[in-house]
């Protein structure tokens, strides 16, 4: 099933991404993460929660 892609603001990045299953960030718009969660980036969701940078 298709997830919104999940936002955070970093100091250092501006805005970056992250994916809504695993929470690893993505650099590269991809459409799918490497866990297999497909991504849609039509409405981005603020999280604030932990994520993982690799
Ligand atoms: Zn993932």
């Amino acid at each position: 099933m298709v997830k919104s892609i999940l936002w955070k603001y970093d100091s250092e990045l501006g805005y970056a991404y992250f994916c809504p299953s695993c929470k690893k960030f993505l650099c590269s718009h991809e459409e799918k993460c490497k866990c297999g969660q497909e991504i849609d980036y039509s409405d981005p969701v603020q999280y604030k929660g932990k994520v993982k940078w690799s």
